[in-house]
């Protein structure tokens, strides 16, 4: 069901698809290295549009904005500077990355090491401590804090967890229970929640929660695509001069692969895996299809993902989804499903 939805979106839900650049690697498992590839497949986009050649049919999609292969982090991050910045302003946002794996999900929200490769969440951190600084002049008074998780087989694992990054929370038997208050604050019980200042403390925290997830990965068989990433800022803000307060809250979302397994062949833990990763992508799309049709009735329940999420997805609340896609022949199959998640119906 989740790969056959069109979506119309409309309101305060927009949609960026990126399109990643070939890799040297993306060759390997289709001929030996060095030889050129081939393209039955030929992805062709145009500032909104995106049209795909797949054994000689055109499927056309299109977005709020397209983002070629050449598109730089920095190309990226202009256009989503301002819905980062609402988030000083008191909204609640919510920025996604979803694709399967190798799409270049994790590329687009956290980057790679280097002042050109940094991702959007190095990127939009460092655009609030500056202009929270700023707005000092102004009598603004900010403070943030920030908190990480991961859900796993809907269960949340808290990255911050003291001891967490050597193994130790692994074997925790804390229950995170997801709570909402009547004014759309949410809390995570047992949750780490970590007062931040400048960059240098947030560096610090995904370092942390990097390692955490890591040592996840060996014990858990690659679980960092298998599972989605959660990343908030709460932001307090209080003018002196005015007697003003907002509170905003960024949220900064790596999801789990989009990937379908085999129908064969998967069994034990990787099946569990896929249908709850499945049922999650799925609760997601139909969370986002009910607030873009205007339904009274959003099924926010029907995942962690979504109930974690509920006050920053409905309301007066910004979300932006990025559609992750590789340009390689052999992924056409499940770039033709991203393509239709959160596809615009003109
Ligand atoms: P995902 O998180 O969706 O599994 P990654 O972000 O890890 O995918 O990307 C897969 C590989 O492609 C990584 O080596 C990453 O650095 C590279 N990559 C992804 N997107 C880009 C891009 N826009 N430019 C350069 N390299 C990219
Ligand atoms: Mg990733």
């Amino acid at each position: 069901k989740l790969h056959n939805t069109i979506l119309e979106l409309k309101g305060n839900i927009r949609v960026f698809c990126r399109v990643r650049p070939l890799l040297r690697f993306d060759g390997v498992s289709n001929g030996p290295e060095g030889a050129s590839i081939s393209f039955p497949t030929s992805v062709e986009s145009t500032g909104r549009g995106i049209d795909l050649i797949n054994q000689g049919q055109k499927l056309s999609f299109s977005y709020d904005k397209v983002f070629d292969p050449d598109a730089s982090q920095e190309d990226v991050f202009v256009e989503i500077s301002q819905l980062v910045q609402s988030a000083l302003d008191g909204y609640k946002v919510c920025i996604f990355a979803y694709g399967q794996t190798g799409s270049g999900k994790t590329y687009t929200m956290m980057g790679k090491p280097g002042i050109d490769q940094k991702g959007i969440i190095p990127r939009s951190l460092e655009q609030i401590f500056k202009t929270s600084r700023f707005l000092e002049s102004q009598g603004w008074n900010y403070s943030m804090q920030a908190s990480m998780l991961e859900i796993y087989n809907e269960t949340i694992r808290d990255l911050l967890a003291p001891g967490r990054s050597n193994g130790f929370e692994m074997t925790s038997s804390k229950q995170y229970t997801i709570k909402h208050d009547p004014h759309g604050n949410t809390t995570v019980s047992e949750l780490t929640i970590i007062d931040v200042f400048g960059i240098a403390d947030v560096t610090n925290l995904l370092e942390k929660a990097s390692q955490s997830r890591s040592v996840g990965k060996t014990q858990m068989n690659e679980q960092s695509s298998r599972s989605h990433f959660v990343f908030t800022l709460k932001i307090s803000g209080s003018n002196e001069n005015t007697g003003q307060h907002v509170q905003g809250v960024l949220n900064l979302i790596d999801l789990a692969g989009s990937e379908r397994l085999a129908k064969s062949g998967s069994t034990g833990d990787r099946l569990k895996e896929t249908q709850s990763i499945n049922k999650s992508l799925s609760a997601l799309s139909d969370v986002i299809f009910a607030i873009a049709k205007g339904d009274d009735h959003v099924p926010f329940r029907n995942s962690k993902l979504t109930y974690l999420l509920q006050p920053c997805l409905g309301g007066d609340s910004k979300a932006l989804m990025f559609v992750n896609i590789s340009p390689e022949a052999s992924s056409v199959g499940e770039t033709i499903c991203s393509l239709r998640f959160a596809s615009r119906v003109n």
